[in-house]
């Protein structure tokens, strides 16, 4: 729930008029500091306590947490909404890879390896994994420190150190470097008083681990209160229903009812829920609709992986800005002026089927998308962005009538009713109606190119 100005307004020192933050007076402050536009700083006479009190009201109900550094570091929280569907998702959830210090040489370097360079292409945008998760298996410091120093080294993706004794974790923060922002897993009942100090003086985001979703609250206050607040939260079940329920849980005791020691992002551990790969990919799926930050993995294996970093593309798209590309005329396979003009919407999923089931037929093509808002053939045809009229002045502005001799313009088939109203549009031109679907094209445009 936003922070309202007129609730700022009861914690203001009443010196209305003396104008040093800048605004005429009080109140003017106040309802700008409640939508984020001032710092609350700007005014000299607000107690240390009222400043506290004003920050902790408007920082969000969830904490942006930042792990690692540089253009691989991972923002996770901040999110503002229990559904999607409410407004959009903010922060997509990270995929780590759990790498042991039991493993040996050849698949540590194999899976840092992965976690480093692992990457796909979808509708034009690149999806990647995002983090590894090192962990003492072994319980020795020495064996630890060598691994987080070697993997380290040869990544630059944020890490995760994970081990049960806070010695081998100190250890482990050394070898890696606090400048480097690790997330140090984690701190739990027994552990805090040996890891305060050191936690302090790191500056590192924590991870936070309990038995129960209550017996966190406890130690994120007691953590807020040395002034730890980067935290990341595990309930501690490894069993599906409840580590769901506990994830729902702690969603909606900061968003619904504003709970602040729960206001924070989570992370979940499929790689210690199940033996094989598809229950565990099963669960990650799980995990990333309701609504892990971080998922652990004990594997990126790319049939199980790009699946779930679809689901997190689709999931974490903002469902209010329709996926576009941009409205022009793109050339396909080196086209001539004897190529054909395709012709497509801007939705960005229908832009690249096309796209790449004509590069697939090596045969050049002008593929030309006028800006349809995002909508897909029909629904854009529907709304009178894709009709004949808008196509043909599209072509117009467009130039591509100058680069071609034949003039052959191809509609989609599912609207070959407005064939006879681009021929009027475009005199001179050709209009064919192509296949209903992309996937039609691999056998229409080498029989149109013999035609020719
Ligand atoms: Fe009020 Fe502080 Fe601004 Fe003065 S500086 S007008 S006291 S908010």
């Amino acid at each position: 729930m936003a922070v309202k100005g007129t609730d700022l307004v009861k914690l203001m020192p009443k010196r209305t008029g003396c104008k040093e933050c800048g605004f005429p007076t009080c109140f003017a402050f106040a309802m700008k500091l409640a939508t984020g536009g001032v710092d609350v700083d700007a005014c000299p006479y607000l107690s240390e306590e009222a400043k506290e009190k004003i920050r902790d009201m408007l920082a969000p109900p969830i904490r942006p947490v930042t792990i690692g550094t540089g253009d691989r570091a991972l923002l996770i929280g901040e999110e503002e909404v229990v559904y999607r569907h409410e407004k959009t998702f903010f922060h997509q959830p990270g995929f780590a890879i759990l790498i042991k210090d039991t493993e040996e040489d050849g698949e540590v370097e194999r899976k840092a390896k992965a976690a480093e360079e692992m990457s796909f292409i979808r509708i034009g945008r690149t999806l990647r994994p995002d983090m590894v998760a090192l962990m003492s298996e072994a319980k020795d410091g020495g064996n630890f420190a060598s691994l987080v120093e070697r993997v380290a080294g040869m990544v630059t993706v944020p890490i995760i150190l994970m081990a049960d004794d806070p010695e081998v974790l100190l250890q482990g923060l050394e070898a890696c470097g606090a400048d480097r922002r690790p997330l140090l897993y984690a701190v739990t009942k027994e552990n805090i008083d040996a890891l305060l100090p050191k936690l302090k003086e790191a500056g590192v985001p924590v991870a936070v681990k309990a038995s129960s979703v209550e017996e966190l609250v406890p130690l994120t206050e007691r953590l807020k209160e040395e002034g730890i607040q980067d935290l990341v939260l595990d309930s501690g079940t490894r069993k599906l229903w409840e580590a769901i329920r506990d994830q729902i849980l702690i969603r909606r005791a900061a968003l619904k009812q504003e709970f602040k020691p729960l206001g924070y992002p989570t992370i979940a551990f499929p790689c210690f829920m199940a033996d094989d790969p598809k229950r565990e990919v099963t669960i990650a799926a799980a995990f990333l609709n309701r609504y892990a930050g971080i998922i652990v993995l004990s594997d990126f294996k790319e049939e199980y992986l790009y699946p779930l970093l679809t689901q997190r593309m689709n999931i974490y798209s903002d469902p209010r800005v329709p996926m576009t590309v941009e409205a022009k005329v793109y050339e396909i396979n080196g086209p001539d002026e004897n190529a054909p003009v395709l012709v497509t919407t801007n939705f960005a999923l229908t832009y690249f089927a096309v796209a790449s089931e004509t590069e697939a037929t090596k045969i050049p093509a002008f593929l030309a998308v006028p800006d349809t808002e995002g909508l897909c053939v029909l629904a854009a045809w529907s709304t009178g962005k894709f009709g004949g009229e808008a196509i043909g002045e599209f072509i117009k502005k467009s130039g591509i009538e100058e680069k071609v001799k034949k003039k052959v313009v191809v509609i989609p088939g599912l609207v070959a009713r407005i064939m006879g109203e681009l021929e009027d549009e475009l005199p001179g031109w050709k209009v064919v109606v192509g296949p209903r679907d992309a996937t039609g094209l691999s056998s229409f445009l080498p029989e149109l190119a013999q035609k020719a």
